[in-house]
């Protein structure tokens, strides 16, 4: 028997969450069974926990949206006893029991190795969050968008997309401007390589339909009036990469930056990336980011704390990433 998290709906449709005991038998059905090392609290866990978006989409579930540990028993052909491995996205801890027990049993063709030099602990610290920063990173990269072509900024800096594309962004040479509503933070955001900091407000308000030319690109965790306002200041033919939605799921935006300025919006989704790209992008999180900041960035919490912690990253509580351990 091992401990889980269970997300429980009543006829009247009342979400309760309770740390409950399950064996293997209880999992779903999967090629591959995974011993959880390590774990972590991302924004759509929150949202699944508290109930506070449409996450969850089958009762009862276990939630957590990504993993890292070790194959336990498989029958899939690309997977052995003690390979070492990460799981991120695809419908797990939404319609596929997910992270947050100490046993998963999940399809084999969704994971991936976990990269030689990283340990479990490391691989949750960068989390889906960070693995979606990445993704960002090699979309404006596909687009051009070198450090020689002016400023980047990254929204919602202090969380974790936002911390670790600081990181990223940073190593990679550019100029980083990181928009924070947290003044507080300020010296943890330099600290990751941010050059400037520029006040959450500066973007949250209604957008004009084109501002003063700011950046050369983006990263985008916050949607709405804040990504209308980052595509604004963006200069011409520059690319903004949108993955977030923590300020709002519209975007109250014009279409002037786009034929006035040749701007591009560059969506990221990392639930149904293809494996190739997330491959490539956990080979250059192993390569890339640095050691140093990733300790930085990151908190340990136990794993009787996790919805506590889920509760907190919804309010925007929460600094950089929490790495959940297991017991
Ligand atoms: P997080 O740690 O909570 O970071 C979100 C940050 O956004 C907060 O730390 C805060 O940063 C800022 N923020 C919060 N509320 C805001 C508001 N009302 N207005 C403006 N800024 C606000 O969450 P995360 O795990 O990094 O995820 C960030 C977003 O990316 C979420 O919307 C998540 O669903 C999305 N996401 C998408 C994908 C994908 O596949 N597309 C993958 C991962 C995450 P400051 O305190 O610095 O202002």
């Amino acid at each position: 028997r091992f401990q889980a998290v269970l997300i429980s709906r009543d006829e009247d449709k009342n979400q309760s969450v309770d740390m409950v005991e399950l064996t293997e038998d209880d999992l779903m059905e999967g090629d591959v069974t995974v011993a959880v090392e390590a774990t972590t609290v991302n924004y759509k866990d929150g949202l699944a926990i508290t109930g506070k978006a449409p996450v969850v989409r089958r009762f009862p579930l276990v939630p957590g949206i990504d993993f890292a540990g070790t194959v336990t028993r498989t029958s899939h052909a690309g997977w052995k006893e003690g390979d070492r491995v990460i799981l991120n996205g695809w419908g797990v801890g939404e319609t596929h029991y997910g992270a947050y027990a100490a046993r998963a049993r999940v399809n084999g063709d969704w994971l991936v190795p976990l990269p030689e030099g990283m340990s479990a602990r490391d691989a949750m610290a960068v989390g889906t969050a960070g693995y979606t920063a990445m993704l960002c990173v090699m979309a404006l990269e596909r687009h051009g968008i070198t450090s020689a072509r002016g400023p980047v900024v990254v929204t919602g800096a202090a969380g974790g997309v936002g911390s670790v594309a600081v990181a990223l962004l940073a190593g990679l040479g550019h100029h980083v401007i990181a928009s924070t509503g947290r003044p507080a933070e300020a010296d943890y955001l330099k600290g990751l390589g941010a050059a400037e900091i520029i006040a959450r407000d500066e973007l949250s308000g209604p957008a004009k339909p084109l501002g003063k030319e700011r950046w050369a690109g983006g990263v985008d965790a916050v949607g709405s009036h804040t990504l209308a306002n980052v595509l604004s200041m963006t200069s011409y033919g520059g690319a903004v990469a949108a993955c977030g939605l923590a300020q709002g799921m519209d975007l109250p935006a014009s279409v002037a930056p786009f034929i006035l300025r040749g701007v591009s919006l560059l969506g990221v989704d990392s639930v149904m990336a293809p494996k190739e790209l997330r491959l490539e992008a956990w080979r250059r999180i192993a390569t890339e980011l640095d050691h140093a900041k990733l300790a930085a960035l990151s908190t340990l919490v136990p794993f009787g704390d996790v919805i506590s912690a889920a509760a907190d990253i919804v309010e925007g509580r929460i600094r950089g990433r929490v790495v959940v351990e297991m017991p």
